[in-house]
């Protein structure tokens, strides 16, 4: 069987490894850009190690760990320190450690006393009965309350999708969250009743784990280890056809031929090559919106920092009224990224509760700036920084709105339909790197599945 892969980041490149290792299949790859990674890509400068785009994943969760693994790349995985279970929000202008056990939930000035005894009533609040597709403030409101939903909701939101939890569907965007409630009565309900996952080193979220050398050193050696794969950069699939003898996929180099194409492209990149195959599978692409962010990734002397940074990095609720949605520690997140007397810091930008896109509007220098004057006096900065290098995403994360869950049974239904293609990827369920491994390994075992039935019929 030989299958068309369109897109070369993290999903397409696993779909390629994972189904590269299934007899009786041929894999080929097509990338528009003169690299792979997509998203990811890694910054080496000056001893400086800057992620562009996802810091790491969580291993706590299995598919990206598994990946490098398969790939006989396991050995090369880097943890973070133990320094980054610590996160912080920033509330009255100050950066509040976010409590992890009940008793510093009692001392924290995170939420007010009010806000605390709100947010304990969060057993009594009755189950949802309707089928509504809440926002996650919505449902955050409902269940924590005001403060809650706008101090300890709204930023960890922000700081996953770049998203704005006034518009994010909680069921689409936060699937295990919804359940807490559908199936155990509520958030403290399921976190008492759920089976408990065995708790890593940072906590029962797992450990951030990134790759040495940067996560696009981790793209560079696992492409090393697609050796059978047909890897085609700098071209672009234009179009995807159907015929009776399969799929035909007009590229920016000519045309080729597959039994089963997987689309790990963009939703508003696949929406253009996937018009000729189905304007409705196209529709919905196209209707998936995006969240922009600008990353600045800033190192200075050591001496020059107050803050010892010890921790993951600080996240800003919308009412604090800054300019920035956080900054992240990574020289305390993995020490190995900076020179020796330096630290690091990685400010991002933008996300969808950028009214109107002001912010992006602005040049690049003028938002490394801004990146700069926003964490100056909170961390205590004392000189500019010795180094700089940022990246600019226009359409960073897919933002799922309420509907999404509507968009994501009707790609299936109409895939389904249509036979041999299949959408992976961000672009569905789940934007976390571990979301994207998990999918393609769904795809590979779809598609295996398919072969095998097919060797029954012959
Ligand atoms: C700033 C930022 C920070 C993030 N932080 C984290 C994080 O810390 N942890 C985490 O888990 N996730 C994070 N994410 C999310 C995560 O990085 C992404 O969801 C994931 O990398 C998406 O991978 P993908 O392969 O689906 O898509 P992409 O990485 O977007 O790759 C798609 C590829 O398809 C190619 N393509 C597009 N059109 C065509 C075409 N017509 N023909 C051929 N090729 C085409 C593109 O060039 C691209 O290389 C972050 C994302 C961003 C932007």
């Amino acid at each position: 069987m030989k299958v068309g892969i369109i897109g070369g980041g993290i999903a397409g490149l696993s779909a390629a490894f994972w189904l590269s290792r299934v007899e009786g299949v041929s894999v080929t790859l097509f990338e528009k850009d003169e690299r792979l990674g997509g998203c990811i890509g890694t910054a080496t400068e000056n001893g400086f190690t800057i992620e562009a785009g996802p810091n790491g994943f969580l291993d706590s969760k299995p598919h990206t760990v598994q990946l490098f693994q398969d790939a006989g790349l396991g050995d090369r995985l880097l943890r973070s320190n133990d320094a980054a279970r610590k996160r912080f929000i920033m509330r009255y202008g100050r950066i509040i450690r976010v409590p992890e056990k009940a008793g510093a939930f009692f001392k924290t000035d995170l939420v007010t006393l009010k806000g605390k005894i709100r947010l304990m009533g969060e057993l009594f609040v009755p189950q949802k009965k309707d089928e509504k597709d809440e926002t996650v403030q919505e449902f955050a409101i409902r269940r924590l309350g005001q403060e809650a939903a706008d101090f300890m909701i709204a930023p960890m939101v922000s700081g996953v999708f770049a998203g704005d939890a006034a518009k994010l569907s909680l069921k689409s965007a936060f699937p295990v969250i919804c359940e807490l409630e559908s199936k155990y009565g509520g958030l403290f309900k399921g976190m008492l009743k759920k089976p408990k996952k065995k708790s890593g080193p940072a906590g029962p979220g797992g450990a951030l784990t990134s790759y040495i050398g940067g996560l696009m050193q981790g793209i560079n050696d696992l492409e090393e280890k697609c050796s059978g794969v047909e890897i085609i950069k700098g071209c672009a699939v234009n179009e995807v056809h159907k015929g009776e003898n399969g799929f035909r996929l007009v590229t920016s180099q000519g045309e080729y031929y597959f039994d089963s194409v997987v689309s790990a492209a963009p939703a508003y990149e696949a929406a253009k090559f996937l018009k000729t195959l189905d304007k409705e599978l196209a529709d919905i692409m196209d209707s998936i919106p995006y969240s922009p962010a600008f990353v600045a990734g800033l190192g200075f002397n050591e001496e020059d920092v107050e803050n010892d940074l010890d921790g993951f990095g600080y996240l800003i609720p919308k009412l604090e009224n800054k300019k920035i949605l956080g900054a992240l520690f990574t020289s305390s997140i993995f020490p190995s990224r900076r020179p020796k007397d330096k630290k690091l810091v990685r400010v991002i930008m933008g996300g969808d509760t950028d009214q109107g896109r002001s912010l992006m509007s602005k040049s690049d220098e003028e938002l490394v700036d801004i990146a700069f004057n926003e964490i100056k006096d909170t961390l205590g900065i004392k000189a500019k920084p010795v180094h700089h290098k940022h990246f600019r995403w226009d359409k960073a994360i897919p933002q799922y709105y309420p509907g999404h869950s509507e968009k994501v049974k009707s790609v299936e239904e109409i895939c389904g339909r249509i036979g041999g293609i299949y959408v992976g990827g961000n672009v569905l369920c789940g934007i976390a790197l571990n979301d994207c491994t998990r999918r393609s390994l769904e795809i590979t075992e779809s598609i295996t599945r398919s072969l095998e039935k097919q060797g029954q019929a012959s």
